[in-house]
């Protein structure tokens, strides 16, 4: 396709400025570890204690920035995960009866470390559970369970005579390892943040992947997800684990740190205090996570000092002031601080170019084109009600491979349900739906993304804030198969070059090149519609589902738009339409099929269509434009 969108104009020039900047965030962050290191030995006990803290509660707030700004979930409940990991090992290392059956097998030294595991356990086995309950159910079910959750442990350790009740645990050990002892918090501090470092990039990698383009997904909805591939139950459950999982660690160093624990940092207060930290500092961002722990921390020290001076009762009224720091920073900042900062800087930071890595030649898995003709979708005797609303009626059609299939009628004719109906998103109320050759039944739309289908929707589904590059690569998501592991470890390298390779192939295809690195959101809405048409070619489907793809495109956009769309053809794909555009319509489509409140009222070649008395009736109205307006 040459270009559905001229390649100069107003877009052209908003490509990233890239060339300004003198330091990347890689040399600040390197530069910001060699300055700590010096300085570390000569810091007054209080800053290194202070931060210490910091890089305590920005594990966990790194934890949230995931859970929360990048994958759309709440949790009020982190510092119960926290509680776990303190607990655990605070547990382990002096009760009587875990030290003598523990002790034996690993020694004093190895107390903390069956602390740690068993913490992990303990966590994995909770989030897995709290998770996998509540993620089935949508909205503010998650956030009330996560604070019934915080309640409900806070109190727990409060009552446990084995855990100390209210008093706590006292004697835990310091850590020792390989003969090195954590005992001095100047030592220590250097190992919360060691962690907190290798955690950031992990977590950084791991949104840097595939796997990272599906989690980020989950805030584009679950139907879009849902239809990339995505089991978006799955990475709910497996992100609150993993968020989890880090408080958990950074509950154990505490615990190590402090050297004892007792309920009260636990409280659901500080729950919400790590909320607090995540969304101020930049929801999406994992360093925000940092920014918004070092602000709290500092304001709450200063707060503390001066709240019950002026108000002259001591009380944890910091809580209030956070609350409306945070009003205000969601006010003015909605991303948090961590972008505005960002901004800021940008003269003299330059957001690095993406490394660039050899793609291997076959990692993405191929699916061989249908052959011309085979039926790829049939729907047959479909009907869906709304209540007491027919929506679809009895509605059969099929789709072949290599053919264009238009599906029109008037407003709300039914065309976006019947669309639902052969995509997943919902299930018939009575008859079937095949794709190739397999019932349906009500599998979800994952299900038919494996299997070849490719949609795109009427409402633009993208995520607008990440690049063209990204949304397509989404697309390809079922095409490579590495998990959240190796990404984290970079093991995917080759594989994610490869998904944005192809991404980039069908960006340009499109005739969007020009576009690739820009945010999605900043194309013209007719634009974003072949984003989607792109990022449903990147998962190489047999059928392609397009829901009024010509809509806002200009004229010579549409004709390109339709010379890809015949190319398609030509490659054996089956294509099902739904426009309004009747030329576009009637140039481009093999079979035309007609619905009027929810019937099918007429199937036949564009010729057939136009001299069809039923639907010049019904639908056309005699109009003798080409556009006609519905
Ligand atoms: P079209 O895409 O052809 O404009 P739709 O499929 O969107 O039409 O809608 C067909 C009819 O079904 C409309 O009357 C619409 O109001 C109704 N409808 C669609 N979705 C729902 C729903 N989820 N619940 C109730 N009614 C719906
Ligand atoms: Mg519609």
């Amino acid at each position: 396709m040459s270009a559905p969108v001229p390649k100069s104009g107003p877009m052209a020039s908003s490509a990233p400025a890239g060339a300004a900047g003198v330091v990347t965030p890689r040399m600040l962050t390197a530069a910001a570890i060699v300055l700590f290191a010096l300085a570390w030995g000569f810091l007054p006990d209080f800053t290194v204690v202070i931060l210490s803290y910091i890089g305590l509660y920005a594990m966990v707030a790194a934890g949230l920035v995931l859970l929360t700004g990048v994958g759309g979930m709440t949790s009020f409940g982190q510092a119960a995960f926290v509680g776990i990991g303190a607990y655990a090992t605070g547990w382990a290392c002096t009760s009587p009866v875990a030290v003598q059956f523990f002790g034996g097998a690993v020694g004093a030294a190895g107390l903390p470390w069956v602390g740690l595991v068993l913490g992990f356990v303990i966590t994995f086995v909770v989030a897995w559970v709290l998770g996998a309950v509540t993620v089935k159910l949508q909205g503010h079910y998650l956030p009330l369970c996560t604070i019934a959750w915080g309640l409900s442990l806070y109190y727990l350790f409060g009552n446990m005579e084995f855990l100390g009740g209210q008093t706590g645990i006292t004697g835990i050990p310091p850590l020792v390892i390989a003969g090195v002892s954590f005992a001095s918090p100047r030592v220590m501090g250097v190992l919360v943040w060691a962690v907190l470092l290798v955690a950031l990039w992990l977590l950084s990698n791991l949104l840097d992947s595939r796997e990272g383009r599906a989690i980020r997904s989950l805030k584009g909805g679950q139907v879009m997800a849902e239809s990339m591939g995505i089991n978006t139950a799955r990475h709910r459950v497996k992100l609150f684990v993993l968020a989890a999982l880090l408080a958990t660690l950074s509950g154990w160093l505490y615990a190590h740190m402090q050297r004892f624990v007792s309920p009260a940092p636990f409280n659901l207060n500080i729950g919400i205090e790590y909320l607090f930290m995540a969304v101020v500092g930049g929801a999406g961002h994992l360093w925000g996570a940092v920014l918004g722990a070092t602000l709290i921390t500092l304001l709450k020290e200063k707060l503390q000092d001066i709240l019950p001076t002026l108000l002259g009762t001591s009380g944890n009224f910091e809580v209030i002031v956070f609350g409306l720091l945070m009003v205000l920073v969601l006010q003015r900042f909605d991303q948090g601080l961590w972008p505005t900062l960002q901004r800021l800087t940008a003269r003299w930071v330059r957001q690095p170019a993406g490394r660039q890595v050899q793609a291997s030649p076959h990692p993405l898995d191929q699916r061989a084109a249908p052959t011309a003709g085979t039926t790829l979708l049939a729907a047959e005797h479909v009907t869906k009600r709304f209540g007491g609303l027919v929506a679809n009626n009895d509605v059969s059609m099929s789709l072949k491979a290599g053919e264009v299939h238009a599906l029109i009628g008037p407003n709300g004719a039914g065309k976006s349900t019947f669309f639902n109906m052969i995509s997943g998103v919902d299930s018939p109320t009575e008859g079937q739906v095949q794709l190739m050759g397999q019932v349906m039944a009500d599998a979800p739309s994952r299900r038919f993304a494996a299997l070849g289908l490719g949609r795109t929707f009427q409402h633009v589904r993208l995520l607008g804030q990440r690049t063209v590059l990204e949304n397509v690569a989404l697309g390809a998501h079922l095409r490579a198969h590495k998990g959240w592991l190796a990404s984290m470890v970079r093991l995917d390298r080759h594989e994610e070059a490869s998904l944005l390779a192809e991404a980039r192939r069908q960006i340009e295809r499109c005739g969007l090149g020009a576009f690739a690195d820009v945010p999605a959101g900043s194309l013209a809405l007719g634009q974003q519609r072949i984003v989607e048409i792109a990022r449903a070619l990147a998962g190489q489907p047999a059928a392609l589902l397009l829901d009024e793809p010509a809509a806002g495109l200009r004229h010579l956009e549409k004709q390109s738009l339709a010379q890809l769309l015949r190319q398609l053809r030509a490659e054996g794909l089956g294509i099902l339409v739904v426009e309004h555009d009747m030329e576009f319509v009637m140039n481009l489509a093999d079979r035309i099929t007609v619905l009027e409140f929810g019937t099918v009222i007429a199937t036949g070649t564009p010729a057939e269509i136009q001299s069809n008395q039923r639907v010049l009736d019904a639908y056309l109205g005699g109009a003798d434009e080409d556009e006609v307006a519905v």
